[in-house]
């Protein structure tokens, strides 16, 4: 018999190799691990990213992301284990409806990837197909769910978006991205359905991004105060056609689409920083036009994210204060809004009115103006927005002062004035307009028929000339 005499060595050898077999298995599952869903067992995120390239590169083509909208409010009632098994259940439904070439993993919070290849001239008409096809199952079929020994009755709310390689992202990441933003597009119009990613809206987040680097490239450097500054369009009594007061609009010098700046500050917390620039660039005009009409009102825009950040936004409105200004001929527009839900709207209001300032509900009408809300603040005025006076010139040369819109306008007035509240209305554009708001006995009108928004030194030229011209329109254009 042979006798096997191993070397200490060889025998180090052996427990090494045995070690590393070992670790490479415990590697493999934690590698496994890493690329999996906790919750459904998916492929995740990471997985999606490390090997996506890959499977562009072997023919996947077509990205899908879907988002389940209601998870939130299961997660609130039922709470994380009924949501977990939520979850599990579509990501099984949706691995039944998928073609055997799709690939599915989970992004995170109630989200799903869907990779697959589709390899026909008509790619875009199948991928939507087979995304309306799973939208429809998930949305209609009964998904039930055990509870405590209690079949529940699942009902979702879907999004979803579409993105395809190589027209919408040249790689996995910038694909995901596509589709990522194509199905919140989806998100924002309506439930219960998905889109295919727009370029064109790749554009305007591209923009936003370089609206947002300049923003903060110029509050570091100092040189925003150069670049922030306000416009006035001067207000008028029909009636009289006297000027009642003057909206102050922010301007950047770098692009000429304001809303679109506002827009990206708000989303970045940088609003309250350019409204404080706005209102020391203002107060300088604000004391020179009081001298010429002592008394003009001015009005000021705030959204619902500066309310939101109420400490900077007190600290922008104390300017007013330190800078001596009389702070009740300050107008704070307000939009109303869903998202005053979400903050402590009344609290804040309570503080801008006991130091003083007036608020007006502005874009009154439009979206999600709600009387509840408003009889419990202490507003001074309403502006009405312009949506519902745009059809008014039409509707009434058709049809008479009969006519449903400017019934409903007539009323609506007729209402605020009862309730004691200052009325404005926005958007006023031609004389027939002027002549018909005027019988309605309104205090005020904003719009081009008498005044366009005009820099500073206009503004006080208009103001010294008012009782000649009774328009103010910019010199140039
Ligand atoms: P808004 O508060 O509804 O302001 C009125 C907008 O309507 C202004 O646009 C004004 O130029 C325009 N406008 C006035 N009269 C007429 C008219 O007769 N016809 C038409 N078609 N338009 C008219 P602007 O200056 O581009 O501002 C757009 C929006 O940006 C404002 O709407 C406001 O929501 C926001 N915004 C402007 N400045 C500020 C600001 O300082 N802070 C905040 N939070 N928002 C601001
Ligand atoms: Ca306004
Ligand atoms: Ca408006």
């Amino acid at each position: 018999m042979l006798k096997l005499k191993l070397s200490k060595d060889a025998i180090l050898l052996v427990i090494i190799e045995a070690s590393v077999k070992k670790f490479e298995t415990i590697n493999r599952k934690l590698q496994q691990q890493l690329y999996r869903d906790i919750v459904t067992g998916l492929y995740n995120r990471k997985f999606l990213l490390k090997r996506g390239d890959a499977l562009l590169n072997e023919g996947y083509n077509t990205l899908a992301v879907i988002d389940v909208r209601n998870l939130r409010a299961y997660n609130e009632i039922f709470g994380h284990d009924t949501t977990d098994k939520i979850l599990r259940k579509i990501a099984e439904k949706i691995k039944e409806l998928c073609s055997d070439t799709c690939i599915i993993g989970s992004l995170d919070a109630g989200r799903f990837w869907l990779l697959s290849s589709i390899d026909d001239i008509e790619r875009e008409e199948i991928a939507k197909k087979s995304i309306e096809n799973i939208i429809k199952h998930l949305t209609t079929e009964e998904l039930r769910v055990n509870i405590n020994d209690e079949d529940l009755i699942i009902l979702i709310a879907l999004s979803a978006g579409i993105a395809f390689y190589p027209e919408h992202g040249k790689n996995i990441a910038e694909l995901l991205r596509a589709a990522e933003i194509a199905a919140d597009r989806a998100k924002a119009e309506k439930i219960n359905t998905y889109s295919v990613f727009d370029i064109t809206y790749k554009k305007l987040i591209e923009e936003n991004i370089w609206i947002e680097e300049q923003l903060r490239k110029a509050i570091k450097g100092g040189k925003i105060e150069k670049q922030i500054y306000p416009v006035f369009q001067i207000k008028v009594n029909p009636s009289t056609e006297k000027i009642t007061g003057v909206e102050v609009l922010m301007r950047w010098r770098l692009y000429p689409q304001i809303y679109r700046i506002i827009n990206v500050a708000e989303k970045t917390g940088l609003i309250n920083d350019l409204f404080k620039i706005l209102i020391r660039q203002a107060i300088p005009y604000m004391r020179e036009a009081l001298k010429i009409n002592p008394d003009i009102h001015f009005g000021f825009n705030i959204s619902p994210y500066q309310l939101a950040l109420k400490d900077d936004l007190l600290e922008a409105l104390d300017l007013f204060i330190e800078e001596k200004c009389e702070v009740e001929k300050v107008e704070l527009e307000i939009t109303e809004s869903e998202l005053l839900k979400n903050i402590d709207a009344e609290q804040i209001l309570n503080t801008l009115t006991e130091k003083g300032f007036k608020l007006i509900i502005d874009d009154f009408g439009k979206g999600y103006s709600s009387f509840d809300r408003i009889k419990r603040w202490n507003i001074h005025g309403v502006k009405i927005d312009k949506s519902l006076i745009d059809d008014i010139p039409e509707g009434v040369k058709r049809y008479g002062k009969t006519y449903k819109g400017f019934l409903f306008l007539k009323n609506l007035t007729e209402f605020l004035k009862n309730m004691n509240y200052k009325i404005t209305f926005e958007g006023i554009e031609d004389e027939f307009t002027v002549n018909l708001v005027k019988e309605l006995g309104i205090d005020e009108v904003q719009g081009y028929y008498y005044a366009k928004p005009v820099d500073g030194n206009r503004f006080i030229e208009c103001l010294k000339n008012w009782e000649e011209e009774r328009r103010c329109f910019p010199l140039q254009g």
